[in-house]
């Protein structure tokens, strides 16, 4: 599986928002630069066939209506698979007419809106979810084919989480800030790799203000623990 973190930072940094692409398939959320980050790689978007959205904050969802139109002036006519939770056709729809005065059904291909589950097949891959703590509800993710990767989405782990992350492959947690009820810290997503037994963990959305010193102390925790940069790629 490739991995690549389009962006690796928090709502408001000089690293681009939080999403990753897998397989240059699958897309884990869409903040503001994501799309920006894509057009960096000279990407085709019509490559995404299916676009996964963690919770309804801005820095994961507010890329939406441009990856949307972008791909309607490409030409776009294969059909997209969007995932998220409950809401999610009503925030869309919202989002795209403030942000264009479309749509979804203006865009001259097929959005198909799926509002999750328990568990998903889709294509040759698995999908499952955990709900994690976080201000307003939040879904972490596992995509496993072959390999099982972990993106946590924001939020502090709760039992669903660690047993989502049991045995995986990699473990993309995000790492706001010690202190926070509602999101996880450098130290805390190496208590969720070690508690879920993870082979590796990458850390991502960490707080421009955290002090980057705590990685140390968590890889007295856990190890192997990467800081990706924005555009990194980790082969599993
Ligand atoms: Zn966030
Ligand atoms: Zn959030």
């Amino acid at each position: 599986m490739k991995i690549q973190f389009l962006g690796t930072g928090e709502a408001f940094s000089d690293r681009a928002n939080t999403s990753i692409l897998i397989d240059d398939q699958i897309l884990l959320d869409c903040g503001p630069t994501t799309v920006q980050q894509l057009m960096k790689l000279k990407f085709d978007l019509e490559r995404i066939e299916i676009l996964y959205i963690s919770h309804f904050h801005a820095d994961h969802t507010f890329g939406l209506p441009a990856l949307l139109v972008a791909s309607q002036e490409d030409g776009r006519k294969k059909d997209l698979e969007i995932y998220g939770l409950g809401g999610l056709t009503e925030y869309l729809s919202n989002l795209l007419y403030l942000a264009y005065k479309k749509s979804l059904t203006d865009l001259g291909f097929e959005v198909h809106i799926h509002e999750i589950g328990k568990k998903e097949e889709i294509n040759d891959y698995e999908f499952s979810f955990g709900r994690c703590k976080h201000s307003i509800p939040c879904m972490s993710i596992s995509v496993t084919k072959d390999k099982k990767v972990i993106y946590t989405g924001d939020g502090a782990p709760t039992r669903e989480t660690i047993t989502l992350a049991q045995n995986s492959d990699l473990l993309i947690a995000e790492a706001y800030m010690e202190g926070f009820k509602m999101h996880s810290s450098i130290l805390g997503a190496a208590r969720l790799a070690k508690e879920s037994n993870s082979k590796s963990l990458a850390l991502v959305h960490i707080c421009r203000k955290e002090n980057m010193k705590r990685v140390k102390d968590a890889k007295k925790i856990f190890t192997p623990i990467i800081v990706p940069a924005d555009l990194d790629i980790i082969e599993l």
